[in-house]
């Protein structure tokens, strides 16, 4: 019996985690996803709340991180898109000219500001 009961607790405990885990998982989905598109189609759209590496039909490679995007790699001469910040706010957006390809963030954060501002 009182074996039982602190196997009852542990259940609890780990199910209180998970639960918790899982709110502050979601909390980051807040952070909206990332929309790619190549020579004004869309290509994808990615949720910043997972990790995730990202190719870009073979052109470039987008990363997302820690609920921002950046692109890491690309095959362009000018490499402004890799040089180009971390993003992870709505409307903003990397762009490779070269390969026509743009990565923006929409959806999500604006929601969330309006709450935040006082
Ligand atoms: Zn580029």
């Amino acid at each position: 019996m009182k074996k039982n009961d602190w196997i009852l607790a542990g259940v609890i405990i780990v199910i209180a985690a998970a639960i918790l885990l899982f709110q502050l998982t979601r909390g980051d989905s807040g952070a909206g996803e990332v929309i790619v598109t190549v020579d004004g189609e869309t290509f994808g759209t990615y949720s910043l709340a997972e990790n995730q590496t990202v190719d870009i039909g073979g052109t470039n490679r987008l990363i997302i991180q820690d609920g921002t995007a950046q692109m890491e790699w690309a095959d362009c001469p000018d490499q402004v898109c890799v040089d180009h910040s971390a993003i992870s706010r709505e409307g903003e957006s990397i762009i490779c000219l070269p390969n026509q390809v743009v990565v923006s963030v929409e959806s999500g954060e604006e929601a969330e500001l309006d709450g935040v501002v006082r």
